[in-house]
């Protein structure tokens, strides 16, 4: 591959030889960056199967085996505009985690830019919403995550939902997935705040049907969080809290397709690759290139 006139850019590929702190299509620095991508490797709060924290790059060592054209949208990923910052040292304590991320996706956000977090667990969607008004939340997962507090912590991945309903209001939150909740959380006054859409009721309606409510139910401004464990355990065995009876991978795809040029902020979490065959890292790194080439193509 020596240049002899040759002028196909090759930064993608030399540097997937190199490193992995960064994923391969991430060319721009922040400045010309239009999608920010940082790891956030903590797992602290998790109550089952550890290992998330490790995910961030394992994602990022299966999104460079991907090809940098996207053929179902049409779309080049290398003219993107996508800048990889590599991972936010963390510590023991949740709290503190939580506001090192709400410093850094404010800053973001503030540069009119779009954050991709890798987590990490769940816990951490709670620090990057901290900075959002106005905007309405869409959910891929397994657990209604609507404990008050759980293991005497109210940041707790078990909490999320609760805490994002706090800090975005009601009517405003779409959880999809859902088959694993409380007695205790399921009666609690709360819970009709939050369109929970089971996924017994996703095979039921359709997808379509679906679609056609996330589409009607969301305003301009889109935040987009995937736990994992939302997807079947077929495609994502790797998770910290794995569900049978779950979402498929085209299904979630297609959520997100549907809502990915209103969103604002995306995050990946509860990924765990000790409890991988491999194939929930790619569909993790699958659904960056499918958030960021949907949201770039020209199409509907
Ligand atoms: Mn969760
Ligand atoms: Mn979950």
């Amino acid at each position: 591959m020596g240049s002899n006139g040759k002028k196909e850019n090759n930064a993608a590929e030399l540097k997937s030889h190199f490193s992995y702190s960064k994923i391969a299509d991430a060319l721009s620095d922040y400045d010309d960056a239009e999608y920010v991508i940082f790891g956030v490797p903590f797992d602290n709060t998790s109550s089952f199967r550890r290992g998330s924290r490790l995910s961030p790059n394992s994602i990022r060592y299966a999104y460079n085996n991907l090809e940098s054209y996207e053929v179902n949208y049409n779309v080049n990923l290398l003219d993107c505009n996508i800048c990889d910052l590599g991972d936010l040292p963390v510590y023991e304590d949740v709290d503190y985690v939580l506001s090192d991320v709400e410093t850094v996706t404010d800053m973001i956000f503030r540069d009119n830019k779009i954050p991709i977090m890798l987590g990490g667990e769940h816990s951490i969607t709670v620090g990057a919403i901290r900075n959002l008004k106005d905007v309405s939340m869409v959910i891929i997962d397994a657990h209604s995550d609507f404990r008050d507090s759980y293991m005497d912590n109210k940041y707790n991945h078990a909490c999320v939902t609760r805490r994002a309903l706090e800090l975005l209001g009601k009517n405003r939150i779409i959880s999809i997935g859902t088959r694993s909740t409380s007695y205790e959380e399921v009666t609690a006054e709360e819970y009709k705040d939050v369109r929970f859409i089971s996924a017994n009721e996703v095979r039921q309606s359709g997808i379509d049907k679906i679609i056609n409510e996330v589409k009607n139910k969301t305003g301009d401004k889109v935040y987009f969080s995937i736990d994992m464990d939302g997807i079947d355990p077929a495609y994502a065995p790797g998770v910290g809290t794995p569900e049978p009876y779950g979402l498929t991978d085209v299904d979630v795809r297609s959520i997100l397709n549907s809502v990915s040029k209103k969103i604002v902020g995306y995050d990946i979490v509860e990924m765990t690759p000790l409890y991988d065959n491999g194939n929930t890292s790619m569909l993790a790194a699958k659904l960056i290139q499918d958030f960021i080439a949907s949201r770039a193509s020209t199409g509907p």
